[in-house]
Formats: structure tokens, sequence, C-alpha cells
């Protein structure tokens, strides 16, 4: 239902999982029913995650008790659940690749069921009922096999059918957040040496008013350092930013 990213130089240590709660919090009034966040830790070769069912005090009571390490890039979701009750376990992010890789999703995978099919008989494991996870384990496929984590997230848009907007992370990338979508928002926020992905404006305008939109059958990756958009045949996509006029 609402998701955030973002990716810096993980200086001021706290910003990532700061950026992403509050952002979070921006998009509240849409509505969900779970709420989850994921941290590429620098030398850590796995990402900590925290997710929980219910309101996001949920989430920031469990994230008070056990304060996630410090991170460079990170990954939020609200859920509305479509397939899969509200639980924690079908909260987002959804964890691949023995928890190397996290994905967040809103919208929904109309051609999930034969994915899933095809990723059991490949003797993948499955965490969760929803949809949204056999994107985060066909991704994990394509990185294994060789694939940038933005090359990958190309290879699972083509593969996918329905609505979809997409964030993940990967422990072996530290400073990349990559992003797709088709039928579903996302925003792409140009900051000073760190960038924002959001389903809508509200979840980085605190930080700035500079944005560009991510077309239809888009991918984008954002780094400290700067963002690139490329069609799904992997051709590269100019855009001229936008101004946000209005404040939040
Ligand atoms: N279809 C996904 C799920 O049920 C995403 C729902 C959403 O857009 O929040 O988990």
């Amino acid at each position: 239902c609402g998701i955030v990213g973002y990716v810096g130089s993980g200086e001021p240590s706290a910003r990532a999982e700061g950026v992403v709660m509050g952002g979070l919090e921006r998009l509240e009034y849409r509505g969900y029913d779970s709420a989850g966040i994921a941290v590429v830790v620098p030398g850590s070769p796995v990402l900590a995650m925290a997710k929980k069912a219910g309101k996001l005090t949920n989430l920031a009571k469990l994230l008070a008790e056990t304060p996630l390490p410090h991170g460079t890039a990170a990954i939020g979701h609200t859920r509305w659940a479509t397939h899969g009750s509200p639980t924690d376990a079908n909260a987002h992010p959804h964890l691949a690749a023995g928890g190397r890789i996290a994905i967040i999703h809103n919208g929904i995978i109309e051609n999930y069921a034969p994915l899933r099919a095809e990723l059991l008989a490949s003797g993948v494991q499955f965490l969760s009922d929803t949809d949204t996870e056999v994107a985060g384990h066909l991704l994990a496929r394509y990185v294994d096999g060789g694939l940038s984590l933005v090359d990958a997230m190309r290879a699972v848009a083509r593969r996918l059918e329905g609505a979809f907007t997409l964030l993940a992370i990967d422990a072996n990338e530290p400073h990349v957040v990559v992003g797709t979508r088709r039928n579903s928002p996302l925003v792409i926020g140009i900051g000073d040496g760190e960038n924002f992905l959001g389903s809508d404006v509200v979840a980085f305008i605190e930080y700035t008013k500079t944005a560009l939109e991510l077309g239809q059958d888009e991918v984008v990756e954002i780094t400290p350092e700067g963002v690139s958009i490329t069609d799904l045949g992997g051709s590269p996509v100019a855009r001229e930013p936008f101004t946000v006029t209005w404040d939040a």
C-alpha cells in the first residue's frame, strides 16, 4: 500500500531507518494492516529486518525494544493484504537468497501461481502466503545467475503480470536500491548525496522537493550519487525532474 526507499552514505548513521519510518508514517493515511522495514548493514552478508502485523506503532515498539543496526540503504512498506491474511509472516519485506535480498510490493501479481509452482519445483522454500514472495525468489535466482540487482529486477518485471510497484535491496550492493512499476505508482526523490523512492511524494517531501516519476514498465536504480532509469529492454530513459509545489 505504502512504499518508501532510501539510499545514502550511511552518515549520519541513523538516517536510512529514520527516513523510511518517517515516510511510512506520512503514508499512513492510505490505510494498511501491517508494516515492515529492511536495512542494508555495511559489512553484513544478510539484511536486518523487522515487520509486524497491525499499526506502525507495533513496528515502532518492536524497533524500540530491538533496534535495527544502522544502514546505508533501506526499504519500508505498509501492507493492505490481498493474498494471505494480515500476519507478521505475510507482512513485507519478504526475504530471499537466505536473507541477502529483500523485496516490497504494492499491487497484485496475477501470475503468481505458476511462478510459485516453478520456484517450488526448483527447491525454493516459501515463508509466506503472499503473491509478492515469488518476485523475491525470482529476483534472487537472477542475481545468483550473475545479474546485478537492477538487471535482475528488469528480468523479474518482464516475467510478471498484473499491477506492481516493487523495490528491492541486496546486502552485496550496499549503496543501491532498485525499483520497477506497472499499473501502480513510483516516484523518485532527488537529494544531495542521498536519494529516495516513494509510492507518493509525501514519503520524502520532508527531505527534497525535486522529484521524477518512474514511467510504466521502467526500472530505476538509486545510489547516493545518482539515479538511473531504463526501460525493460535496458535502454536508458531521460526524464526531467519536477518541483513539488505544495507543502506536506
Ligand atoms: N498483494 C500483496 C500482498 O497481499 C501487496 C498488497 C499491497 O499492495 O499492500 O501482500
